[in-house]
Protein backbone atom coordinates (compact mmCIF):
# COMPACT_ATOMS: atom_id res chain seq x y z
CA UNK A 1 0.00 0.00 0.00
CA UNK A 2 1.48 3.92 -0.84
CA UNK A 3 2.02 6.34 1.77
CA UNK A 4 -1.36 9.24 1.24
CA UNK A 5 1.03 11.37 -0.23
CA UNK A 6 1.76 9.18 -2.79
CA UNK A 7 -1.64 8.44 -3.64
CA UNK A 8 -2.79 9.21 -6.87
CA UNK A 9 -5.75 11.53 -7.22
CA UNK A 10 -8.33 9.14 -7.59
CA UNK A 11 -7.28 6.49 -4.99
CA UNK A 12 -7.26 9.45 -2.67
CA UNK A 13 -10.80 10.46 -3.35
CA UNK A 14 -12.00 6.45 -3.13
CA UNK A 15 -10.25 6.12 0.13
CA UNK A 16 -12.24 9.68 1.23
CA UNK A 17 -15.33 8.70 0.32
CA UNK A 18 -15.19 5.22 2.18
CA UNK A 19 -13.52 6.25 5.54
CA UNK A 20 -17.03 9.24 5.33
CA UNK A 21 -19.18 6.36 4.98
CA UNK A 22 -17.33 4.44 7.74
CA UNK A 23 -17.29 7.63 10.05
CA UNK A 24 -21.12 7.75 9.13
CA UNK A 25 -21.69 3.87 10.35
CA UNK A 26 -19.58 4.57 13.56
CA UNK A 27 -21.96 7.92 14.48
CA UNK A 28 -25.19 5.95 14.55
CA UNK A 29 -23.75 3.26 17.01
CA UNK A 30 -24.40 6.07 19.57
CA UNK A 31 -21.04 5.97 21.39
CA UNK A 32 -20.09 7.64 24.19
CA UNK A 33 -16.73 7.32 24.95
CA UNK A 34 -14.17 9.31 26.86
CA UNK A 35 -10.22 9.42 26.66
CA UNK A 36 -9.58 12.99 27.33
CA UNK A 37 -8.42 13.03 30.92
CA UNK A 38 -5.72 10.91 32.50
CA UNK A 39 -7.99 9.35 35.17
CA UNK A 40 -6.93 6.13 36.80
CA UNK A 41 -10.31 3.65 35.73
CA UNK A 42 -12.40 2.40 38.49
CA UNK A 43 -10.19 -1.86 38.20
CA UNK A 44 -7.25 1.13 39.75
CA UNK A 45 -9.05 2.65 42.53
CA UNK A 46 -10.44 -0.83 43.73
CA UNK A 47 -6.73 -1.31 44.21
CA UNK A 48 -6.84 0.97 47.11
CA UNK A 49 -9.89 0.29 48.79
CA UNK A 50 -8.61 -1.43 51.76
CA UNK A 51 -6.97 2.44 52.44
CA UNK A 52 -9.95 3.56 53.86
CA UNK A 53 -10.09 0.66 56.55
CA UNK A 54 -6.55 1.30 57.72
CA UNK A 55 -7.67 4.30 60.20
CA UNK A 56 -10.79 3.64 61.98
CA UNK A 57 -11.85 4.32 65.38
CA UNK A 58 -11.14 1.10 66.48
CA UNK A 59 -7.32 1.02 65.50
CA UNK A 60 -6.17 4.15 65.57
CA UNK A 61 -5.22 4.04 68.89
CA UNK A 62 -3.11 6.89 70.82
CA UNK A 63 -2.69 8.42 68.27
CA UNK A 64 -3.65 12.18 69.03
CA UNK A 65 -1.28 13.92 67.67
CA UNK A 66 -2.38 12.73 64.56
CA UNK A 67 -5.88 13.40 65.02
CA UNK A 68 -4.74 16.93 66.45
CA UNK A 69 -3.36 20.43 64.63
CA UNK A 70 0.42 20.47 64.27
CA UNK A 71 3.33 18.85 62.46
CA UNK A 72 3.23 21.24 59.61
CA UNK A 73 5.28 19.68 57.44
CA UNK A 74 3.79 15.99 57.82
CA UNK A 75 4.13 12.93 59.89
CA UNK A 76 7.61 11.81 60.13
CA UNK A 77 6.00 8.27 59.18
CA UNK A 78 4.75 9.59 55.60
CA UNK A 79 8.33 11.25 55.05
CA UNK A 80 10.01 7.89 55.93
CA UNK A 81 7.48 6.26 53.32
CA UNK A 82 7.66 8.91 50.63
CA UNK A 83 11.39 10.10 50.89
CA UNK A 84 12.36 7.43 48.27
CA UNK A 85 9.92 8.41 46.17
CA UNK A 86 11.90 11.27 45.35
CA UNK A 87 15.24 9.92 46.42
CA UNK A 88 16.03 12.58 49.57
CA UNK A 89 16.48 12.81 53.06
CA UNK A 90 13.68 12.87 55.69
CA UNK A 91 14.91 16.78 55.99
CA UNK A 92 14.43 17.44 52.54
CA UNK A 93 10.49 16.55 52.36
CA UNK A 94 7.50 18.09 53.09
CA UNK A 95 4.33 16.01 53.34
CA UNK A 96 1.32 18.18 52.09
CA UNK A 97 -2.35 18.17 51.33
CA UNK A 98 -4.06 15.97 48.53
CA UNK A 99 -2.24 17.46 45.49
CA UNK A 100 1.11 18.31 44.10
CA UNK A 101 -0.98 21.07 41.53
CA UNK A 102 -2.13 22.88 45.13
CA UNK A 103 1.61 23.13 46.43
CA UNK A 104 2.98 24.26 42.90
CA UNK A 105 0.41 27.01 42.53
CA UNK A 106 0.80 27.73 46.51
CA UNK A 107 4.33 28.18 45.76
CA UNK A 108 4.46 30.54 42.52
CA UNK A 109 1.43 32.74 44.22
CA UNK A 110 3.94 33.04 46.99
CA UNK A 111 7.00 33.69 44.98
CA UNK A 112 4.98 36.58 43.30
CA UNK A 113 3.82 38.01 46.34
CA UNK A 114 7.05 37.58 48.39
CA UNK A 115 9.59 36.17 46.31
CA UNK A 116 11.56 32.75 46.59
CA UNK A 117 14.31 32.16 49.06
CA UNK A 118 16.53 34.08 46.71
CA UNK A 119 14.61 37.10 45.72
CA UNK A 120 15.62 40.26 46.17
CA UNK A 121 12.42 41.44 44.74
CA UNK A 122 8.89 39.13 44.75
CA UNK A 123 8.37 38.26 41.46
CA UNK A 124 5.32 39.92 41.16
CA UNK A 125 7.01 43.70 41.49
CA UNK A 126 9.23 42.84 38.59
CA UNK A 127 8.51 44.49 35.32
CA UNK A 128 7.69 40.91 33.39
CA UNK A 129 8.10 37.17 34.37
CA UNK A 130 8.50 34.36 32.37
CA UNK A 131 8.54 30.65 32.27
CA UNK A 132 10.33 28.46 30.17
CA UNK A 133 7.65 25.40 29.20
CA UNK A 134 8.75 22.56 27.20
CA UNK A 135 6.13 21.32 24.92
CA UNK A 136 4.11 19.56 24.40
CA UNK A 137 3.38 20.10 28.09
CA UNK A 138 1.06 19.46 30.89
CA UNK A 139 -1.84 22.49 30.20
CA UNK A 140 -2.27 22.69 34.11
CA UNK A 141 0.91 23.81 34.37
CA UNK A 142 0.12 26.22 31.95
CA UNK A 143 -3.21 27.50 33.00
CA UNK A 144 -0.91 28.35 36.42
CA UNK A 145 1.10 30.82 34.29
CA UNK A 146 -1.48 32.52 32.46
CA UNK A 147 -3.69 32.82 35.27
CA UNK A 148 -0.97 35.02 36.78
CA UNK A 149 0.27 36.84 34.14
CA UNK A 150 3.44 34.74 33.57
CA UNK A 151 4.67 34.72 29.99
CA UNK A 152 5.44 31.62 28.60
CA UNK A 153 8.40 30.63 26.12
CA UNK A 154 7.68 27.17 24.46
CA UNK A 155 11.04 25.16 24.19
CA UNK A 156 10.52 22.09 22.05
CA UNK A 157 10.90 18.63 23.72
CA UNK A 158 13.43 16.61 21.95
CA UNK A 159 13.98 12.28 22.32
CA UNK A 160 15.43 12.95 26.07
CA UNK A 161 14.34 15.60 27.30
CA UNK A 162 14.06 19.51 25.90
CA UNK A 163 16.08 21.48 23.79
CA UNK A 164 18.84 21.99 26.39
CA UNK A 165 20.88 24.77 24.20
CA UNK A 166 18.06 26.46 23.60
CA UNK A 167 17.30 26.52 27.21
CA UNK A 168 20.72 27.50 28.44
CA UNK A 169 20.59 30.41 26.10
CA UNK A 170 17.35 31.43 27.07
CA UNK A 171 18.38 31.39 30.80
CA UNK A 172 22.23 33.13 30.72
CA UNK A 173 20.59 35.97 28.79
CA UNK A 174 17.17 37.02 30.14
CA UNK A 175 16.65 37.80 33.99
CA UNK A 176 13.15 37.73 33.71
CA UNK A 177 12.77 34.24 33.23
CA UNK A 178 11.90 32.86 37.21
CA UNK A 179 11.23 29.28 36.37
CA UNK A 180 10.47 26.52 33.98
CA UNK A 181 8.37 23.40 34.03
CA UNK A 182 9.05 20.74 34.01
CA UNK A 183 8.11 16.84 34.09
CA UNK A 184 11.18 14.83 33.82
CA UNK A 185 9.75 11.18 33.89
CA UNK A 186 7.21 9.66 31.47
CA UNK A 187 6.55 13.86 30.26
CA UNK A 188 3.27 14.20 30.02
CA UNK A 189 2.23 14.01 27.09
CA UNK A 190 4.97 11.95 25.11
CA UNK A 191 6.30 9.72 28.05
CA UNK A 192 9.67 11.06 27.56
CA UNK A 193 12.26 10.49 30.49
CA UNK A 194 15.16 13.16 30.77
CA UNK A 195 18.17 11.71 29.98
CA UNK A 196 21.29 12.37 32.80
CA UNK A 197 22.52 14.75 30.39
CA UNK A 198 19.74 17.00 30.56
CA UNK A 199 19.62 16.84 33.87
CA UNK A 200 23.41 17.92 34.55
CA UNK A 201 22.97 20.48 32.17
CA UNK A 202 19.54 21.83 34.13
CA UNK A 203 21.54 21.66 37.59
CA UNK A 204 24.51 23.37 36.20
CA UNK A 205 23.39 26.13 33.80
CA UNK A 206 23.88 29.61 33.96
CA UNK A 207 21.29 31.53 34.82
CA UNK A 208 20.66 35.43 34.83
CA UNK A 209 17.97 35.29 37.48
CA UNK A 210 19.69 34.48 40.77
CA UNK A 211 16.34 33.26 42.10
CA UNK A 212 15.50 30.82 39.20
CA UNK A 213 13.92 28.19 40.24
CA UNK A 214 12.83 24.37 38.17
CA UNK A 215 9.38 22.87 38.91
CA UNK A 216 10.09 19.33 38.98
CA UNK A 217 6.73 17.96 38.70
CA UNK A 218 7.91 14.09 39.18
CA UNK A 219 3.91 12.94 39.12
CA UNK A 220 4.98 9.57 37.15
CA UNK A 221 8.18 8.54 39.16
CA UNK A 222 6.59 5.28 39.66
CA UNK A 223 4.45 4.89 36.98
CA UNK A 224 6.32 2.26 35.14
CA UNK A 225 4.59 0.16 33.08
CA UNK A 226 7.86 -2.27 32.17
CA UNK A 227 10.50 -3.92 34.26
CA UNK A 228 13.18 -2.30 33.17
CA UNK A 229 12.40 1.13 33.59
CA UNK A 230 14.81 4.01 32.33
CA UNK A 231 16.27 5.81 35.42
CA UNK A 232 15.49 9.09 36.39
CA UNK A 233 19.27 11.24 37.15
CA UNK A 234 18.55 12.82 40.85
CA UNK A 235 18.45 16.77 40.00
CA UNK A 236 18.38 17.58 43.72
CA UNK A 237 22.24 16.15 44.36
CA UNK A 238 23.26 17.04 40.96
CA UNK A 239 22.38 20.90 41.82
CA UNK A 240 24.20 20.51 44.85
CA UNK A 241 27.02 19.27 43.12
CA UNK A 242 27.10 22.52 40.69
CA UNK A 243 26.72 24.51 43.48
CA UNK A 244 22.76 25.36 42.71
CA UNK A 245 21.21 23.41 45.79
CA UNK A 246 18.33 25.99 46.09
CA UNK A 247 17.50 25.54 42.45
CA UNK A 248 14.67 23.16 42.07
CA UNK A 249 11.49 22.30 44.24
CA UNK A 250 10.48 18.74 43.16
CA UNK A 251 6.89 16.99 43.42
CA UNK A 252 4.84 14.00 43.38
CA UNK A 253 2.23 12.61 44.96
CA UNK A 254 -0.21 9.43 45.40
CA UNK A 255 -2.88 10.84 43.09
CA UNK A 256 -2.92 7.66 40.28
CA UNK A 257 -1.15 5.53 42.94
CA UNK A 258 -4.39 5.72 45.14
CA UNK A 259 -7.02 7.98 45.05
CA UNK A 260 -7.05 10.89 43.04
CA UNK A 261 -8.48 13.74 45.02
CA UNK A 262 -7.90 12.06 48.11
CA UNK A 263 -4.30 11.47 47.96
CA UNK A 264 -0.88 12.78 49.33
CA UNK A 265 1.35 15.19 47.65
CA UNK A 266 4.72 16.07 48.78
CA UNK A 267 7.59 18.39 47.36
CA UNK A 268 11.07 17.51 48.28
CA UNK A 269 13.57 20.20 48.01
CA UNK A 270 17.18 21.41 49.53
CA UNK A 271 17.20 21.76 53.36
CA UNK A 272 17.10 25.35 53.11
CA UNK A 273 14.17 25.55 50.86
CA UNK A 274 12.47 23.14 52.84
CA UNK A 275 12.77 25.60 56.10
CA UNK A 276 11.65 28.41 53.59
CA UNK A 277 8.38 26.56 52.45
CA UNK A 278 7.37 25.42 55.58
CA UNK A 279 7.67 29.09 57.20
CA UNK A 280 5.22 30.14 54.47
CA UNK A 281 3.10 27.40 55.30
CA UNK A 282 2.52 27.89 58.79
CA UNK A 283 0.81 31.10 58.20
CA UNK A 284 -1.29 28.79 56.11
CA UNK A 285 -2.24 26.17 57.77
CA UNK A 286 -1.71 25.15 61.13
CA UNK A 287 -1.51 21.53 59.62
CA UNK A 288 -2.29 18.99 56.87
CA UNK A 289 -4.21 16.19 56.79
CA UNK A 290 -2.31 13.50 59.08
CA UNK A 291 -4.68 11.58 58.79
CA UNK A 292 -4.96 10.73 55.28
CA UNK A 293 -1.24 10.79 55.43
CA UNK A 294 -1.54 8.03 58.01
CA UNK A 295 -3.85 5.86 56.29
CA UNK A 296 -1.00 5.83 53.36
CA UNK A 297 1.30 4.58 55.82
CA UNK A 298 -0.73 2.31 57.21
CA UNK A 299 -1.77 1.06 53.73
CA UNK A 300 2.00 0.89 52.25
CA UNK A 301 3.89 0.00 55.53
CA UNK A 302 6.98 1.10 53.21
CA UNK A 303 8.29 2.10 49.67
CA UNK A 304 8.96 -1.83 47.94
CA UNK A 305 5.17 -2.40 49.11
CA UNK A 306 4.59 0.60 47.08
CA UNK A 307 6.42 0.01 44.21
CA UNK A 308 4.52 -3.60 44.29
CA UNK A 309 1.17 -1.82 44.52
CA UNK A 310 2.37 0.00 41.58
CA UNK A 311 3.09 -3.02 39.22
CA UNK A 312 -0.68 -4.02 40.16
CA UNK A 313 -1.10 -1.12 38.46
CA UNK A 314 0.97 -1.19 35.25
CA UNK A 315 -1.20 -4.93 34.79
CA UNK A 316 -4.11 -3.04 34.47
CA UNK A 317 -3.10 -0.20 32.45
CA UNK A 318 0.22 -2.06 29.87
CA UNK A 319 -3.06 -3.56 28.05
CA UNK A 320 -4.97 -0.09 27.15
CA UNK A 321 -1.43 1.25 25.86
CA UNK A 322 -0.53 -1.42 23.66
CA UNK A 323 -4.31 -1.64 22.30
CA UNK A 324 -3.42 1.57 21.48
CA UNK A 325 -0.29 1.00 19.54
CA UNK A 326 -1.22 -1.92 17.82
CA UNK A 327 -4.34 -0.28 16.32
CA UNK A 328 -2.67 2.65 15.54
CA UNK A 329 0.08 0.90 13.87
CA UNK A 330 -2.39 -2.15 12.19
CA UNK A 331 -4.90 1.17 10.89
CA UNK A 332 -2.25 3.67 10.18
CA UNK A 333 1.19 2.89 9.25
CA UNK A 334 0.83 2.50 5.71
CA UNK A 335 -0.53 5.81 5.09
CA UNK A 336 2.23 7.69 6.72
CA UNK A 337 -0.09 10.38 8.29
CA UNK A 338 0.97 10.44 11.87
CA UNK A 339 3.29 9.77 14.11
CA UNK A 340 3.17 8.76 18.29
CA UNK A 341 5.20 8.15 21.08
CA UNK A 342 5.19 4.52 22.82
CA UNK A 343 6.14 5.43 26.07
CA UNK A 344 7.71 3.22 28.46
CA UNK A 345 5.04 4.33 31.66
CA UNK A 346 3.13 7.61 32.15
CA UNK A 347 -0.13 8.52 31.24
CA UNK A 348 -0.67 8.97 27.82
CA UNK A 349 0.32 8.15 24.51
CA UNK A 350 1.11 11.70 22.20
CA UNK A 351 0.23 11.73 18.36
CA UNK A 352 0.68 13.57 15.72
CA UNK A 353 -1.50 14.33 12.68
CA UNK A 354 -0.22 15.98 9.87
CA UNK A 355 0.47 19.91 10.20
CA UNK A 356 -3.14 21.39 10.59
CA UNK A 357 -5.10 18.61 11.28
CA UNK A 358 -5.20 17.74 15.01
CA UNK A 359 -8.57 20.16 15.81
CA UNK A 360 -10.42 18.67 12.82
CA UNK A 361 -9.68 15.07 13.98
CA UNK A 362 -10.54 16.05 17.88
CA UNK A 363 -14.03 17.83 16.21
CA UNK A 364 -14.71 14.66 14.49
CA UNK A 365 -14.17 12.27 17.12
CA UNK A 366 -15.86 14.09 19.41
CA UNK A 367 -19.19 13.67 17.02
CA UNK A 368 -18.91 10.48 17.08
CA UNK A 369 -18.84 10.13 20.10
CA UNK A 370 -15.21 9.89 21.20
CA UNK A 371 -13.89 12.82 23.48
CA UNK A 372 -9.84 13.39 23.44
CA UNK A 373 -8.44 16.38 25.23
CA UNK A 374 -8.84 19.66 23.11
CA UNK A 375 -6.59 20.29 20.55
CA UNK A 376 -3.67 22.57 21.94
CA UNK A 377 -4.39 21.83 25.34
CA UNK A 378 -0.64 21.06 25.47
CA UNK A 379 0.56 24.25 24.55
CA UNK A 380 0.57 27.26 26.16
CA UNK A 381 -1.86 29.39 25.36
CA UNK A 382 -4.09 26.43 24.54
CA UNK A 383 -2.17 27.00 20.66
CA UNK A 384 -0.50 24.00 18.87
CA UNK A 385 1.06 26.27 16.59
CA UNK A 386 0.87 23.32 14.34
CA UNK A 387 -2.05 22.16 14.99
CA UNK A 388 -0.97 18.79 14.85
CA UNK A 389 -1.21 17.09 18.60
CA UNK A 390 -3.46 14.67 20.15
CA UNK A 391 -3.14 13.46 23.54
CA UNK A 392 -4.42 9.94 23.97
CA UNK A 393 -5.32 9.19 27.44
CA UNK A 394 -6.17 5.41 27.69
CA UNK A 395 -6.30 4.83 30.95
CA UNK A 396 -10.41 5.52 32.26
CA UNK A 397 -12.25 3.41 29.49
CA UNK A 398 -12.06 -0.08 29.46
CA UNK A 399 -10.39 -1.90 26.93
CA UNK A 400 -13.05 -2.26 24.90
CA UNK A 401 -13.85 0.81 24.87
CA UNK A 402 -10.12 1.72 24.18
CA UNK A 403 -10.05 -0.41 20.97
CA UNK A 404 -13.24 0.94 20.01
CA UNK A 405 -12.26 5.01 20.83
CA UNK A 406 -8.73 4.36 18.57
CA UNK A 407 -10.16 2.68 15.92
CA UNK A 408 -12.55 5.76 15.68
CA UNK A 409 -9.80 7.64 15.81
CA UNK A 410 -8.02 6.46 13.35
CA UNK A 411 -10.76 6.73 11.15
CA UNK A 412 -11.13 10.35 11.50
CA UNK A 413 -7.58 10.95 11.62
CA UNK A 414 -7.87 9.03 7.88
CA UNK A 415 -10.64 11.07 7.12
CA UNK A 416 -8.89 14.55 7.64
CA UNK A 417 -5.75 13.58 6.04
CA UNK A 418 -7.31 12.33 2.92
CA UNK A 419 -9.13 15.58 2.77
CA UNK A 420 -6.23 17.72 3.22
CA UNK A 421 -4.47 16.02 0.36
CA UNK A 422 -7.12 16.34 -2.28
N1 LIG B 1 1.43 16.75 37.33
C1 LIG B 1 1.24 16.10 36.19
C2 LIG B 1 2.33 16.06 35.18
C3 LIG B 1 0.03 15.47 35.94
O1 LIG B 1 -0.15 14.82 34.76
C4 LIG B 1 -0.99 15.52 36.91
C5 LIG B 1 -2.29 14.90 36.66
O2 LIG B 1 -2.64 14.51 35.58
C6 LIG B 1 -0.75 16.21 38.09
C7 LIG B 1 0.48 16.81 38.28
C8 LIG B 1 -1.78 16.34 39.14
O3 LIG B 1 -1.28 15.83 40.34
P1 LIG B 1 -2.02 16.04 41.69
O4 LIG B 1 -3.25 15.23 41.68
O5 LIG B 1 -1.03 15.60 42.72
O6 LIG B 1 -2.32 17.50 41.82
Amino acid sequence: MSTLQQMDHSSLQHLHEKTKKELDAIKKENLSLNMARGKPSAEQLQLSLELLDSVTSKNIGDNFSVLNYGMVDGLPEAKALFKDLLEVDTEEILIGGNASLNIMHDLISKALIKGVIDSETPWGKEDAIKFICPVPGYDRHFTICEQYDIEMISVEMLNDGPDMDKVEELVRNDASIKGMWSVPKYSNPEGITYSDEVVERLAKMETKAKDFKIFWDNAYAIHDLTDHPPKLKNILEACKKHGNPNRVFMFASTSKMTFPGSGVAVVAASRENISFIKEQLSVQTIGPDKVNQLRHVRFFENYSNLLEHMKKHAEIMKPKFDAVIEILHSKLDSYGIATWAEPDGGYFISLDTMDGCASEVIHLAKEAGVTLTGAGAAFPYGKDPRDRNIRIAPSFPSLEEVEKAIDVLCTCIILVSTKKLL
